[in-house]
C-alpha cells in the first residue's frame, strides 16, 4: 500500500451531510481539501470548518452541469488529486405509478453521469497521483441482489447505473492506476438518510475512510460498504 502523508483530495456536494464530514475529517487528518458545493454563500457550515482549517479551499460547482465540471478541471489545471469522492446525490421518491420522468431524468444526471464526467475530466489529475483512487457514493438501493422491497425506481436505477459506470470505469482506468470503487456509507442520519438512520455521519465517514485507505488496485471495482463488507451487485 502506497503511504503518502498529505493527500489532495476533492469532495463534491461538500456543505452538508456525508459530504461536509468527509471534509471536516480529512482536513482534521492534515490532507489538502478541494470541497466544491453548488452554492457557496449558503454553504454556511462549510465556510466556517475552513476558517479553522486553512487546508480548505472551496469550489463552486453543479455537478448537473457538465461544462462546469470541466471548467473545474481546467482551473485546477496543474493540480495532482490523490482521492475524488463523487459524493453529491439527490434522492427523489418514486413509487409504481408516481415517478415523473423529468425528475427520473434529472436524477440519472446528477447521480450517474456526474461521476463519470468527473472522471473524464479529472483524469490527467488523477493520474499525475500514480496511485489515485476515484470513489463514487452509490448505495445499497442500487444493488439489484440486495432489493427486495421493490420501489424507489428512481433512486434505485441512478445508482445501479452509476454501479456499471464505475466498474467500466475501474477497467478503463487502471492503466493509469486509479483505483475506482463504489462505497455505500450505511444509512446514515442526513437530510437524505432522515432521522432514522442506523449510524451517524461521523462513523460513516471514519468507516469510509478506513476503506478509501486500504483500497489499492487489486481491489479496483469493487462494491464495498463503509465497515469494509462486499455488498453484492
Ligand atoms: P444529503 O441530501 O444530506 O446531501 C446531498 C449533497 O449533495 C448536498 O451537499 C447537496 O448540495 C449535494 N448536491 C445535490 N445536487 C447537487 C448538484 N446538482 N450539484 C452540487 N451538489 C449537489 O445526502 P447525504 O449526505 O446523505 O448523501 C451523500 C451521498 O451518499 C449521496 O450520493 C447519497 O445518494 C449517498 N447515500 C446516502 C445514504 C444515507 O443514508 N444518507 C445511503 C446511501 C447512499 P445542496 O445542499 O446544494 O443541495
Amino acid at each position: 500500500m502506497h503511504v503518502q502523508t498529505q493527500l489532495n483530495v476533492m469532495i463534491t456536494g461538500a456543505n452538508r451531510g456525508i459530504g461536509l464530514e468527509y471534509v471536516r475529517q480529512y482536513a482534521q487528518a492534515g490532507h489538502q481539501l478541494y470541497a466544491t458545493v453548488r452554492n457557496p454563500a449558503q454553504a454556511t457550515l462549510l465556510k466556517s470548518l475552513s476558517r479553522q482549517y486553512p487546508n480548505i479551499e472551496i469550489h463552486t460547482l453543479n455537478v448537473a452541469d457538465i461544462r462546469a465540471i470541466g471548467a473545474l478541471a481546467a482551473r485546477l489545471e496543474s493540480l495532482r488529486l490523490d482521492i475524488l469522492v463523487s459524493n453529491a446525490g439527490i434522492y427523489p421518491e418514486s413509487s409504481f405509478g408516481q415517478a415523473d420522468p423529468a425528475v427520473w431524468l434529472q436524477a440519472f444526471q446528477i447521480n450517474t453521469l456526474t461521476t463519470y464526467y468527473l472522471a473524464e475530466a479529472f483524469l490527467p489529475h488523477l493520474a499525475r497521483s500514480g496511485h489515485a483512487k476515484l470513489i463514487a457514493m452509490t448505495s445499497k438501493m442500487g444493488s439489484i441482489d440486495d432489493n427486495g422491497s421493490g420501489g424507489e425506481y428512481i433512486y434505485r436505477s441512478t445508482k445501479t447505473a452509476l454501479n456499471m459506470v464505475i466498474k467500466s470505469l475501474a477497467i478503463d482506468l487502471r492503466q493509469h492506476n486509479i483505483t475506482v470503487a463504489a462505497l455505500h456509507p450505511g444509512w446514515v442520519r442526513t437530510d437524505m438518510g432522515g432521522p432514522h438512520g442506523l449510524i451517524d455521519t461521523d462513523t460513516s465517514v471514519h468507516g469510509l475512510r478506513r476503506v478509501i485507505a486500504q483500497l489499492d488496485l487489486p481491489q479496483s471495482g469493487q462494491f464495498i460498504a463503509y465497515d469494509g463488507q462486499e455488498v453484492p451487485w
